[in-house]
């Protein structure tokens, strides 16, 4: 009876978790997909994607 389940994504600059249907702030990295809360962690994350992309690995 759970049809609604919400995907929560990660951002990787803040850690906050989001419901990706509602994501609007997305950016491609090496083929993958990220999502922000905030324009802020966008524009942090695309000046230095692989230093979040690198924790990612390391930490999860
Ligand atoms: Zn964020």
């Amino acid at each position: 009876m759970e049809s609604t389940a919400v995907v929560l994504a990660p951002d990787p600059v803040c850690s906050a978790y989001l419901p990706k249907g509602k994501v609007l702030l997305v950016s491609d990295h090496e083929g993958e997909t990220y999502y922000f809360c905030s324009f802020r962690c966008k524009l942090t994350f695309e000046r230095d994607p692989t230093r979040y992309t690198r924790e990612k690995h390391i930490i999860w």
